[in-house]
């Protein structure tokens, strides 16, 4: 076993810590041990089997005696094969593996890994306005979330999909009616190199009376053809 790129100080201490069983677990998942190791704090670490580099959350961070105390409770037959654990995961019926899912996610926290990762500034832009129906303060909230990101960010399908939303807290909120200025100023910006965004604006006008300033903007932007569609 190639354990040179370990200093022979390093070595000893590693081989210390693990008779010291400072190695709490020790986890061989194809080519790769996962582990955690006490030392000053508790730290999680990583040996690539093949190459017997270690990585680990240490100030060492690489080929310390933490990743070398992993190595040593392989060695000594002391790990678990993470393999068969998973194996046996496949075995157990559906809602056994959704029971012990929900309890990893509850104790450990997880839930940004879920609901962050793929929610679009549209959803987040529905969600605050959701919020405006609550309490008054969140209409600036809102309207400040709407000049600094999604007018920036949004796509103009996007701008066009939030504009009902809008429209239904209007009568709550009066204030969303200066929202709704906003919105329809940005289309009529982008508009200048994409009309088909505006003939759908235009649709939705007819739609909402609320969108009453889409008529006044295409006479302010001399969109003249427009008039007619
Ligand atoms: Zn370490």
């Amino acid at each position: 076993m190639n354990d040179d790129i370990y200093d022979e100080m390093v070595r000893e201490r590693g081989r210390e810590y693990f008779l010291k069983n400072m190695v709490k677990y020790c986890v061989k998942r194809g080519n790769t041990l996962h582990g955690t190791v006490y030392g000053s704090d508790k730290y999680i670490t990583k040996v690539d089997l093949k190459t017997k580099t270690g990585i680990c959350t240490c100030p060492y961070q690489y080929n310390c005696k933490h990743a070398y105390a992993l190595l040593e409770s392989y060695k000594s037959g002391k790990y678990v094969d993470g393999d068969e654990l998973f194996l046996n995961f496949s075995k157990l019926d559906k809602l056994e593996i959704l029971k012990i899912f929900e309890s990893i996610i509850e104790k450990h926290n997880l839930w940004d890994e879920f609901i962050t990762e793929d929610k679009t500034l549209l959803d987040t832009a529905k969600n605050m306005l959701e919020l405006t129906k609550i309490e008054k303060k969140n209409v600036f909230t809102f309207t400040s979330f709407l000049r600094n990101q999604f007018l920036k960010n949004a796509g103009n399908e996007e701008l066009l999909l939030i504009i009902p939303d809008v429209i239904k807290y209007i009568q709550e909120r009066k204030k969303l009616e200066e929202i709704l200025f906003l919105i329809v100023d940005e289309l009529f910006e982008r508009g200048k190199t994409d009309k088909d965004t505006l003939k759908k604006l235009i649709e939705l006008s007819r739609k909402y009376r609320e969108l009453w300033m889409v008529k006044d903007n295409i006479l302010d932007y001399e969109y003249f053809e427009l008039l007619e569609y």
